[in-house]
């Protein structure tokens, strides 16, 4: 049987994880009615989890992870989709409880895939990724709530990271005037370039105030950060605003949050899962993302790598040290 490329986490007799390229087969893929041939996937926070110890999201091993691929049909038990159909998969578990797309295959469910939207060809597809998507859903969310551009400054904090950049870049496109909340003052040229148009330093935002309240600032906030920056976003909102919470790189706690800014300013709290997201939500961010995300910017921040990177850079990503977005080239 034909041998194709993977990067499969074992663990030892001690509970250590290690990751490493090998050699597998179909017949090792998990039992689903779709394969793909894999081109590109990418490295999200919960990859770097996945690659290393698990962080409780790995139910089995050996494991292979990856969240999210795009790639090509190669067989299907689902009338939806037949051979050379191109496709997408973000969520579901999958590269978490499922075997993932860090390998050259991938059997999954037909459920969990859409196909490849129009205008973009797999690579551009993974170089959005989850974290893209993930963007889009909350930039839609704030527009249900009613942002328009010229409201006022949308705030984006872990504004470097793979979901800050993309948000920074779509709402940079669609109008809104950009402010990028970094903790690292070297990629203050990047944020522009994707469309900032100012910079917010990390420090200004961690630390936890008593006041109920503080100047109404923002018109709307994606956060990726949440813990202490989130409980000081939430005071300095403008009435009525949103802010769309979609991440927790810094602590799943909501530090320093008062109940004042919903009750005092009708500021509202929403919450965004890419994860379980509905067909028919992912098919319309997915043609938003098309066309609304630029793809030059998108190119500037986008590096290639192998599946041998993988291992350091899962370890990368989990110290917040990954600029925008890594695409994988599997094959
Ligand atoms: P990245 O690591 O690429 O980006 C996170 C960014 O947050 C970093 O680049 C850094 O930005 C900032 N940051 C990191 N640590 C801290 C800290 N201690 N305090 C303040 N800021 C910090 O991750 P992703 O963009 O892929 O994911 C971001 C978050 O969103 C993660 O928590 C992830 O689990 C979550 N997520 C949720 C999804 C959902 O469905 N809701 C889907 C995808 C991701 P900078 O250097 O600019 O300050």
């Amino acid at each position: 049987m034909t041998k194709f490329n993977a990067l499969v986490v074992d663990k030892d007799d001690d509970g250590r994880t290690s990751a490493a390229v090998k050699k597998i087969t179909l017949a090792d893929l998990p039992k689903a009615d779709v394969t793909v041939a894999v081109e590109y996937s990418t490295i999200n926070y919960k990859d770097g989890l996945c690659i290393g110890s698990g962080g409780g999201l790995v139910r089995s091993y050996p494991h292979v992870p990856g969240i999210d691929f795009a790639g090509t049909v190669e067989a299907s038990e689902d009338a939806r989709y037949k051979p050379g159909d191109k496709v997408v998969l973000t969520g579901w578990r999958v590269g978490e409880a499922h075997w993932g797309g860090y390998a050259q295959k991938a059997r999954v469910r037909a459920d969990w895939l859409v196909p490849l939207p129009d205008g973009l060809n797999t690579r551009q597809a993974m170089a959005v990724g989850t974290a893209g998507l993930t963007a889009m859903l909350a930039v839609m969310a704030l527009e249900d709530q009613g942002l328009k551009p010229g409201q006022g400054p949308v705030l984006v904090t872990g504004a470097a990271g793979g979901v800050g950049s993309v948000a920074t870049a779509i709402l940079a496109h669609l109008g809104h005037e950009v402010a990028a909340v970094t903790g690292r003052p070297d990629t203050g040229d990047y944020l522009r370039s994707l469309g900032a148009s100012r910079l917010v330093p990390r420090q200004d935002l961690i630390e936890v105030t008593r006041k109920p309240l503080e100047a109404e600032t923002w018109a709307g906030c994606i956060d990726a950060v949440a813990g202490s920056m989130l409980g000081r976003v939430l005071k300095q909102m403008k009435y009525g605003s949103s802010v769309a919470a979609i991440g927790l790189a810094g602590g799943a706690a909501l530090e320093g949050a008062l109940i004042t800014p919903f009750i005092l300013r009708g500021v509202n709290l929403l919450g965004i899962d890419s994860v379980m997201q509905p067909y028919e939500n992912r098919r319309r961010a997915w043609d938003r993302i098309a066309s609304d995300l630029p793809l030059d910017r998108l190119e500037t921040m986008v590096r290639t790598v192998k599946l041998e990177d993988l291992p350091a850079l899962g370890a990368d990503i989990l110290k917040g040290q990954v600029k925008g977005r890594i695409v994988v080239d599997v094959n």
